[in-house]
């Protein structure tokens, strides 16, 4: 599959990152001069963060191409993807292009944060909005407004890459996203304008409550628990008449003269001057992905889109001993000495373990009949570093797998394929009723037994048994 993303800057670069870290070719077309380092810049966050988001590797990376012919850059074209600035005249010139030189097949989808399909196409062009939000490469949100049947098929592809696509009913200024921001906005701007928060206090307002409060259930979800056990009706009849107070200026707009501009700028850099703003998106990155791994717990919000794009990765086989991970090392499982903490391999060891069960039917449908491993020993040796960013392979060796007994065996690789580690894990199978041993369902077992039996010709790994402190 093949992205033409025509218009490379903040927004260009996370779309081109978001596809090509599925799997896509990518194809950009920008007249900076500067496109390709901008893009390699955005290109290098997004390695380190959206797989991060993942316990399985997201596909091999397609290939990335710079292009100065418009028409070399969209042929081929499954999608076509405008980012070019908010300017009308602009969006109507390039999307008139587009429309013409790009194969009929493909969508063609404008990054356009406020204006409607309407306008866009008022000179004869197809294109749909698509309105994703920044950093394209790790928020889900996509913003679609357009005729159903190019929607659709759009929704498809979007989903196919980890997205949401949410389609807009009518169109909209601004869309749905952007009309909540803006009256936000709008509000700090007075705030700031009549000096009575400066825009680091406003930001802690957001981040230290309501912020956090949104990115799991938004805000009716959250306004209905406001209302206590009587809910949502209850709580429009307490607030209700709040709306009839002076709590909002949302009717009018403060006037955006250069002493706003220059009173809101000069805040701003004595708030985060101390940073760059490469520094910054990492640690926005690093808390995105940390707090959307949370939400991937429960399957609230972007975590049940994630669940939902992990489930669709391909998982591995091997004809050899079954791999049992295979994922990039994330940067939130590095130390200060720059390598993978000792917890995150009893963790990936455990991720393995838990894959192995999957394999022999002991998953989660067979937990929920009330069986199960549990772990009673593990024994982990650590061998070679491992960094932020390598391919972890794990394979699995049945040591014993017999009656209530399971004897397993990992061996963790890194990209260089060196061993880096192992981990021996002995389980016991209980029966969650008594809480005490019992032994495994016919199915289970055997296919456990395949397992087993194709394993026992091998010799005992090196360091099976080991108890520390022993010498080598
Ligand atoms: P940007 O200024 O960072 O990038 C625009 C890019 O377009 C630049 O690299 C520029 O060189 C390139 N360009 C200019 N003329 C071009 C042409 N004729 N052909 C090809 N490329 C051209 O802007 P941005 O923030 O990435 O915004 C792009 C679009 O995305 C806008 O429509 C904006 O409303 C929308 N958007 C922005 C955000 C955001 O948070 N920045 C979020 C969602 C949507």
């Amino acid at each position: 599959m093949k992205a033409a993303i025509v218009g490379g800057g903040v927004i260009g670069g996370g779309w081109a990152a978001r596809f090509l870290l599925n799997g896509w070719d990518v194809a950009v077309f920008d007249p900076d001069p500067e496109a390709e380092r901008k893009i390699g810049e955005v290109l290098a966050n997004a390695r380190r963060s959206l797989p991060a988001l993942y316990d399985r590797a997201l596909p091999a990376e397609g290939r990335l191409s710079f292009h100065t012919d418009l028409t070399e850059a969209v042929s081929n074209a499954d999608w076509v993807q405008e980012s070019v600035p908010e300017r009308l005249d602009l969006k109507h010139k390039i999307l008139g292009q587009l429309c013409d030189l790009s194969p009929a097949s493909a969508v063609i989808g404008s990054s356009t944060s406020g204006f409607k399909p309407s306008e866009l196409n008022e000179n004869g062009a197809c294109a749909i909005v698509a309105h994703p939000f920044n950093p394209v490469y790790l928020l889900p949100l996509v913003e679609l407004v357009g005729p159903s049947e190019t929607t659709v098929k759009a929704a498809d592809i979007l989903t196919s890459i980890g997205m949401y696509p949410l389609v807009v009913r009518k169109e909209i200024d601004a869309h749905i996203a952007d009309r909540l921001l803006e009256a936000v906005w709008r509000e700090s701007l007075w705030l700031v304008k009549d000096g009575v928060a400066t825009t680091a206090e406003i930001d802690d307002a957001i981040r230290m409550a309501f912020g956090i409060r949104w990115a799991q259930m938004g805000l009716f979800e959250t306004y209905r628990i406001a209302g206590g056990e009587a809910g949502m009706k209850h709580f429009m009849e307490q607030f209700g008449p709040a709306l009839e107070w002076p709590w909002t200026k949302l009717m009018d707009v403060p006037e955006f003269t250069p002493e706003l501009v220059d009173l809101i700028a000069g805040q701003s850099d004595a708030q985060s001057g101390h940073m760059s703003i490469r520094e910054l998106e990492r640690l926005r990155d690093d808390n995105l992905v940390g707090m959307m791994r949370s939400l991937k717990k429960t399957g609230t919000g972007a975590g049940g889109v994630l669940i939902r794009h992990e489930a669709a990765l391909p998982q591995p086989v091997s004809d050899d001993l079954p791999i049992t991970a295979s994922r990039q090392i994330p940067q939130s499982w590095t130390d200060y000495n720059g390598h993978m903490n000792e917890a995150h391999y009893l963790e990936a060891g455990a991720a393995a373990t838990d894959r192995f069960m999957e394999m022999i039917g002991a998953d989660a449908d067979y937990i929920s009949t009330g069986k199960s491993y549990f772990t009673v020993e593990n024994h982990i040796r650590y061998l070679e570093e491992l960094h932020a960013g390598e391919h972890l392979t794990i394979r699995t060796q049945v040591l014993k797998g017999e009656g209530k007994k399971l004897h397993l065996f990992h061996f963790l690789h890194g990209s260089r394929d060196q061993l880096a580690a192992t981990m021996e894990t002995l389980l016991l199978h209980v029966d969650l009723n008594t809480r005490s041993s019992s032994e495994p369902d016919a199915a289970v077992q055997e296919k456990l037994t395949t397992f087993t039996k194709a394993h026992a010709a091998r010799p005992m790994p090196d360091g099976a048994g080991r108890f520390v402190g022993e010498r080598r």
